[in-house]
């Protein structure tokens, strides 16, 4: 069996149509464009590629953008007072702080001060208790494009046994809570788990979000699976999944690639979930 591929940057785009559509119709409706505020400090290259990358997404849906560039050495005091003013600003729908944060400023405090309407990363202590309590929220993204690339494959959730490898809060965790919504059976495996390789292999959905380069292997999973593949893992130069795509290709009834996969999801989501809260905050103007 050779599985079929999950072509993330073919969905994105078709995503993406649909977005620059909304945008414009909020731009008619409201007389203002949508608008995302990012805030990076620091100099960290690859957060400098993904906030260029969203600023990048934003104008390309005829969005506005409002990038704001913090010294490395920038007080908790400074970032909290940008957060208050964007929080203030009418035409920011969005406010995005790239992580990771420098290690003086803390990143819980930073990210709670966001207001949760304006919250389209998704990581607000009580945006991520929504997802939890099954309400509609803003979801966060990486874990809502993995939901949409099952989708395309038009393969009804209801029922699967999915299975997410890892834990964490921005991907493990809700992914698993989206699944349930999907009405999954959901098994959550981490670096604990006793007799992983079993479970992963009697998953339908497979999801892999670990950071560990090819853990998943052929001998892991079972036939025609649904395999989702998180990880961004560099080595020598190049990129690997969690997922060792030739092996697992071989057995799984649909794979993401890495990269070209989940990652191209993660900016129109974050469109998707910034037009979302302009479309909130118009109401509730
Ligand atoms: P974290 O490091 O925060 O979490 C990793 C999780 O994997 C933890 O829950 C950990 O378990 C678990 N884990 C680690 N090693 C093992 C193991 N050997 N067996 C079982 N479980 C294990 O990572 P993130 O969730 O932030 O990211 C995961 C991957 O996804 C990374 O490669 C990251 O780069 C990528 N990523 C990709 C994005 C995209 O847009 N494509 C966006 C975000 C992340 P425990 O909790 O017990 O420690």
């Amino acid at each position: 069996m050779q599985a079929k591929i999950i072509d993330g940057k073919a969905v994105a785009e078709k995503l993406r149509v649909q977005l620059k559509l909304k945008a414009e119709e909020f731009e008619k409706k409201n007389g203002r464009k949508s608008g995302l505020a990012v805030v990076l400090v620091g100099a960290d290259p690859a957060s400098q590629v993904y906030v260029k990358n969203k600023i990048a997404g934003c104008e390309q849906l005829g969005m506005n953008s409002f990038a704001h560039f913090l010294d490395a050495d920038t007080k908790q005091e400074a970032l909290d007072e940008l957060i208050d003013t964007l929080n203030a600003d009418k035409n920011v729908d969005g406010i995005l702080v790239q992580l990771p944060l420098p290690k003086q400023l803390d990143e819980r405090r930073s990210l709670s001060r966001v207001l949760t309407c304006k919250d389209v990363d998704g990581f607000h202590a009580e945006n991520a208790g929504s997802l939890m309590l099954g309400e509609d929220c803003l979801a966060a993204c990486t874990p809502s494009g993995c939901i949409e690339l099952i989708k395309s494959t038009g393969i009804d959730m209801t029922g699967k046994h999915a299975v997410v490898l890892g834990r964490s809060n921005i991907v493990g965790k809700p992914v698993a809570l989206l699944l349930l919504q999907q009405n999954c059976t959901v098994t959550i495996c981490h670096s604990k788990t006793h007799d992983l390789a079993q479970i992963a292999k009697t998953a339908d959905i497979l999801v892999a979000a670990i950071g560990k380069k090819e853990f998943v292997t052929g001998d892991m999973v079972k036939p025609g699976v649904i395999v989702i593949d998180v990880g961004i893992n560099r080595h020598e130069g190049k990129l690997y999944g969690d997922v060792n795509f030739d092996e697992v290709s071989k057995v799984a009834g649909h794979i993401t690639p890495v990269p070209g996969g989940v990652g191209p999801m993660t900016i129109v989501m974050l469109l998707s979930n910034t037009l979302k809260a302009a479309e909130l905050n118009a109401k509730n103007k």
